[in-house]
């Protein structure tokens, strides 16, 4: 029995999923895949394992795992159940790549997807769970797709082995026919279980015009007007990126500034003041029909959406504050304090748990978000949406190879995902920066994530399974045969699939090439937690003692960015000024990094290394972190994935007898020249060629990298350790594009 507190238990049975409780436990006695569908914030993640706990799938040796697609989710939810089942963190816990905080005692798991497909690898059966649950599919991450075609094959393996196991698939939309309708995947279709949501009516609002550059800008007057203009409730705006959500929260800041000792209480506050006065000068407030719980996705359909636009005239009007005229500048007001929070997935876990608090009284919240709030997270308190219409994906350039983050317009379901935000408390007010006719011409949904990224490391996970015929896999959204081909053929490159005979016919060769059987080095670098090239490096490491090199520049190459961000917005001057020196600062640490001679060909990869190198002989605290750009988050998880790497490495190879040297010394002239090639043979598909001024034709080419597969320009990064050498051939991490297209993680090629 699990001894819930008051407070929690009442919270709880407000919840739809609570209502059906009976109905998903009878369906999954009885089918041995569910899937479940319901609204974003109707309790599928907190209350589900919940209920497979309570009818006992925990209660002997097997545990309960849930996958995320995030990593923030794995955590955040996992810490939400612990607290509202009153069970330790030993009993309901989160494994995320580096961390994890399971024992023995675990009986609810949440993880990562990636971290349960790794776990198949070593156990294909994975005879520790008695209930997978698959949550927020409707993401269609890459990992969650493999996951369910691979658990559509364990699942009656497991049946018919006399150890049942359960498969639970959960979605915050309805289109689950991908799943359900495809027979390859489930002879049986699984049953569906609708969740009602108790979703309050979300008014739309359109743009009449649709900004094409400016929609920061665009966003930012519309806050304004919000927080000017209309009753208290929080804002939630979505914009696409870490640095447009860094310059809105400024701009917001700067414009409405928050300081401690500015807030008044609660309702006698400066801004219900002003909010009073500016009602008065408006019409009255809108009729809201409180009972009106509607199930309805809020805007479903154009017939809904036009019918919402034209009661407006009557109902909402006051609330329809129009398309903003672009000159009105805002000055700064600080007797309406908002409070401002940016919430996107690089930001500090203290950071982004401060957007489940309830904003300091007298102030109204106001949080800035990535794709992160579309359903992941539920912000509790939000009435009014603004919703860029946009969305950054890492877009994968079939020819090229090359990937790079592009902003394009979101799906409609994704839209109406991010206006259901604004109706969970109370109705609410979704404010689009585009028009109705934009919107019509967003597609329907978003694209599985497995159509339109690279694929070769799910292959090389998939061929270490023995999936030979990749093509032949149950996947949910198969990747294209050009993704497939262009895998095989970088893994065959990289060594790790047998090269296929050349004999036979054309027909009979391209058979042969995708299914190429993996090779002993393919194993290996499998085993490795990492990107096929980086796994390449490492297999290569053995040589000239650079192992711990090259484990310590993979990890920091495959940590996402490790220098802190310090343009990011801040409260005062005199925070700024700090962050102003501190980025002074990390210019000269970078260069320090980065060595001389020999050593600063290595360029990126050199600095990374001795970033990590001078953090780790200082005992890699928070302190010196701060006090050196670096971001500690990174760090600490690049002193896991160390650690991992360097097990990984050992259990391959037990002759090497690699360790995890807190005091490494800079490697030498000579390892660098081997540190060099080892980079080479992992990313020399990603090499550059220096266009020289005399070569320019066109001045788009002026200071340039030229790449064998790409017709523009690639440049190296002002920041980059090599920008003013500006070596003749180079290899590069990735490419991507910002204001131009920027190589990151640049080494130099030639000897010099
Ligand atoms: P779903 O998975 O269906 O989107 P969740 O189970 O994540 O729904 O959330 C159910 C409710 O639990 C949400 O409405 C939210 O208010 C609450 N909740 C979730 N996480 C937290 C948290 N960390 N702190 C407070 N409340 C939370
Ligand atoms: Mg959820």
């Amino acid at each position: 029995p699990v001894d819930r507190l008051p407070e929690i238990q009442e919270a709880r049975l407000k919840l739809p999923v609570l209502a059906e409780e009976q109905v998903i436990m009878e369906a999954v006695r009885e089918n041995p895949c569910v899937v479940i569908c319901g609204e974003t914030g109707s309790g599928k993640t907190t209350q589900v394992p919940q209920f497979l706990y309570e009818a006992g799938y925990a209660s002997g040796s097997g545990i309960i795992g849930i996958t995320e697609p995030r990593r923030v989710a794995a955590v955040s939810m996992s810490h939400r159940v612990a607290k509202e089942m009153n069970l330790s963190t030993r009993v309901v816990s989160y494994q995320i790549r580096y961390e994890g905080n399971v024992t023995d005692e675990t009986k609810i798991k949440f993880m990562t997807d990636g971290v349960l497909l790794k776990e198949i690898q070593k156990d294909f059966l994975l005879q520790r769970y008695t209930v997978i649950i698959i949550d927020e599919a409707h993401e269609r991450s890459v990992y969650t797709d493999i996951l369910i075609g691979l658990l559509s094959r364990i699942v009656p393996l497991r049946n018919k082995r006399g150890m049942p196991l359960r498969l639970l698939v959960m979605s915050a939309t309805l289109r689950v026919e991908d799943f359900t309708e495809n027979l390859k995947l489930f002879r049986t279709p699984p049953p569906v279980i609708k969740v009602d949501a108790r979703q309050f009516p979300v008014t739309i609002h359109f743009n009449k015009r649709t900004p094409l550059e400016d929609y920061t800008g665009e966003a930012f007057h519309k806050t304004c007007k919000i927080h000017r203009m209309l009753p208290p409730g929080g804002i939630l705006v979505f914009l696409t990126g870490q640095v447009e959500v860094n310059t809105l929260c400024r701009k917001l800041r700067k414009a409405f500034p928050f300081r401690k000792g500015n807030t008044n209480t609660a309702d006698t506050s400066e801004a219900m003041r002003k909010f009073k006065k500016a009602k008065q000068k408006k019409t009255s407030l809108p009729r809201i029909d409180l009972d009106n719980y509607s199930a309805l996705p809020v805007d479903e359909g154009d017939e809904d959406r036009e019918a919402g636009i034209g009661d407006e005239e009557d109902e909402g009007s006051d609330l329809d504050i129009g398309d903003d005229p672009a000159d009105t500048e805002e000055k700064a007001d600080p007797s309406i304090p908002l409070y401002v929070l940016p919430l996107y997935s690089l930001l500090a876990p203290e950071q982004q748990a401060k957007v489940f608090r309830p904003p300091p009284p007298g102030t109204r919240l106001c949080v800035v978000a990535t794709n992160v709030a579309e359903t992941s997270l539920t912000i509790p308190g939000i009435k009014y949406v603004v919703d860029c219409g946009r969305v950054k994906k890492r877009f994968y350039d079939r020819v090229t190879g090359v990937s790079s983050f592009k902003v394009t317009w979101t799906s409609q379901a994704s839209a109406n995902q991010r206006a259901g935000r604004a109706g969970r408390t109370e109705p609410g007010h979704c404010y689009r920066l585009y028009s109705s006719a934009v919107f019509g011409d967003f597609s329907l949904f978003s694209e599985a994530e497995i159509t339109c990224r690279p694929v070769e490391d799910l292959v090389l996970q998939m061929k270490d399974l023995n999936i030979d015929k990749v093509v032949n896999f149950p996947f949910p959204t198969p990747p294209s045969a050009e993704a497939l081909v262009a895998a095989e053929q970088l893994l065959i490159s990289l060594g790790a699939l047998k090269e296929p005979p050349r004999t036979g016919s054309v027909k009979e060769m391209e058979r042969a090439r995708l299914s190429c059987p993996i090779t002993p080095l393919g194993r290996a670098m499998a085993s490795f937690p990492v990107a096929p090239r980086y796994a390449k490096m490492l297999a290569l490491g053995k040589q000239q003692d650079c192992l711990p090199y090259v484990i310590a520049v993979v990890a920091a190459m495959t940590v996402r960015e490790i220098f802190e961000d310090l343009d990011r917005p801040t409260h005062n001057e005199d925070e700024s000024s700090k962050l102003t020196q501190r980025r002074a600062r990390l210019t000269q640490m970078r260069r320090l990094w980065a060595g001389q001679g020999a050593s600063l060909l290595l360029g990126d990869l050199m600095v990374m290394l001795g970033a990590v190198g001078a953090c780790e002989f200082a005992g890699c605290t928070p302190k010196f972190c701060e006090e050196n750009g670096l971001r500690y988050k990174a760090m600490v998880e690049i002193r896991k994935l160390r650690g991992q790497l360097t097990n990984a490495v050992n259990t391959v190879c037990p002759e090497v007898g690699v360790f995890v040297d807190p005091k490494m010394t800079p490697p030498t002239e000579h390892q660098v020249i081997c540190l060099r090639q080892i980079v080479l043979a992992g990313l020399g598909d990603h090499l550059a060629r220096r266009v020289h001024a005399e070569d320019v034709l066109d001045p788009k080419w002026k200071n340039g990298y030229k790449t064998p597969l790409m017709d523009d320009p690639v440049f190296i990064h002002p920041t980059s350790a090599l920008f003013k050498k500006m070596p003749e051939f180079i290899v590069y991490q990735e490419i991507m594009e910002t204001t131009k297209m920027y190589m990151r993680g640049v080494s130099a090629v030639e000897a010099e």
